[in-house]
């Protein structure tokens, strides 16, 4: 099956096996016949398209039957990341929605469930009979968070309970969730836990995050929490200090680097179909020489970025996991996606401000996936650090 004719120069998906193609070819007729009529209207509104949800869930791509020998081993990280790509090619907000669950949640359960938590609540997380976000961003801090984290979890001296109280922002895909897994700074300890908390426990509330101008049909909320009790039993017992978060964020900006390669295919593939489309001057679009270097250095970064990725799951399915490894690639897909979406905007002129031609849409959306899962500041300071031994944070 030729899945990525175009915008797969280097026929990196010829590294996927026979059936990890075919379960990617029925999320791309799902994407193309059931979400991409959708996405437009969505966006313009700002509201989710929750009638794919459901439809979403039930191609069973988390873990999916044909791939792990009926669920007894995971599938493989190749599979995963172009499943991530396929649904960014889509829609950034649709990508991100799925990798909530699929990302972020289940690495907080994978990295900071014990072992018998684990064994309960993962099944849960692959089915999505429960659903869960990561709670990690707090309207006062987002880069530095690992410091000023300060939401607070107070453990009721004699009992098993504990009590949170602080704010969270950002958090996408809350409204939906069973669970919020919330950060939480252990006041006895001053040291970074996390916890199950049920979207609708007393003293939580989820407030919907307006205006945006990127990635406007996923939910965002902000999420005050005001002496909420939690049990022992739904802390993450693995989660012990900021270094835990860590090893989660690792896992996620990886992801975020696959999406950020997917958004570029998207663009490109919706310039392509346009510049090949309509005529100025009595040409195709096409046909003009610099319209043709536009398209091939859009190419080009589309092309490094998902060698990038590629590259670095396969590092990642060896065990080499390091900060400055996935820090790099969400840096630099992130970089070359900015220039790509911009490229794929200008080439279809004043369409290309509206929603019909596709470019818009991941126009705007790639400024939140720039910004989320670690700036580029951010993201270029852990390499930074890596390559000098010097902390360049200030604190
Ligand atoms: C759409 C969306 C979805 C999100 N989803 C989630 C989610 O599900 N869960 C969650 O926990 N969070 C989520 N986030 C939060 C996201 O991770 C943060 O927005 C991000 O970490 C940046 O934090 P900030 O927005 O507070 O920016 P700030 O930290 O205020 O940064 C502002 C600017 O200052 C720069 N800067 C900061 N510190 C330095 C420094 N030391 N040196 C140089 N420059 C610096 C930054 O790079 C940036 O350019 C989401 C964000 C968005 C936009």
């Amino acid at each position: 099956m030729d899945l990525y004719s175009v915008c797969d120069w280097y026929d990196a998906a010829g590294l996927l096996t026979d059936d990890e193609r075919l379960v990617l070819g029925r999320l791309r007729d799902f994407l193309d016949t059931a979400a991409r009529p959708l996405v437009g209207d969505y966006w313009e509104r700002g509201e989710f398209p929750y009638e794919i949800a459901q439809p979403l869930i039930d191609l069973d791509l988390m873990e999916p039957a044909e791939l792990t020998a009926n669920r007894t081993r995971p599938a493989r990280g190749l599979y995963h990341g172009f499943r991530i790509f396929e649904l960014a090619r889509t829609d950034a907000s649709i990508a991100t929605f799925y990798t909530a669950q699929a990302g972020l949640f289940r690495t907080a359960i994978r990295v900071g469930a014990s072992e018998e938590q684990r064994r309960e609540w993962m099944p849960k997380v692959i089915d999505f009979s429960l659903k869960g976000v990561f709670c990690l961003t707090e309207p006062e801090h987002g880069s530095d968070i690992a410091g000023g984290l300060a939401t607070t979890a107070r453990r009721e001296p004699g009992t098993d309970t504990w009590i949170l109280d602080g704010a969270k922002r950002w958090i996408g895909g809350a409204f939906t969730a069973d669970v919020l897994a919330v950060f939480a700074r252990d006041v006895a300890d001053g040291q970074v836990k996390a916890f199950l908390v049920p979207r609708e426990a007393p003293g939580v509330t989820l407030e919907k995050i307006h205006r945006k101008t990127a990635l406007r049909m996923m939910q965002n909320a902000h999420i005050t929490l005001e002496g909420v009790r939690v049990t022992e039993a739904d802390r993450l017992h693995d989660v012990n200090s900021f270094r835990d978060v860590a090893a989660m964020l690792r896992a996620m900006r990886s992801d975020v680097a696959w999406i950020a390669t997917g958004i570029q295919a998207g663009a490109f593939e919706a310039a392509l179909r346009y510049v090949t489309g309509r005529e100025q001057f009595g040409r195709q679009l096409g046909g003009f020489q610099l319209v043709q270097e536009k398209l091939a250095r859009m190419l080009g970064n589309l092309t490094s970025s998902l060698a990038l990725v590629v590259r670095l799951t396969e590092q990642q399915e060896k065990g080499v996991y390091r900060d400055q490894d996935s820090a790099l690639a969400k840096m630099q897909t992130s970089l070359l996606m900015r220039e790509t979406v911009a490229l794929a905007r200008e080439v279809v002129g004043g369409n290309g401000i509206t929603l019909d031609a596709e470019v818009a849409r991941f126009h705007a959306d790639a400024e939140a996936v720039y910004s989320y899962e670690g700036t580029h500041e951010i993201n270029a300071l852990i390499v930074g650090r890596a390559l000098t031994g010097q902390s360049a944070f200030t604190k």
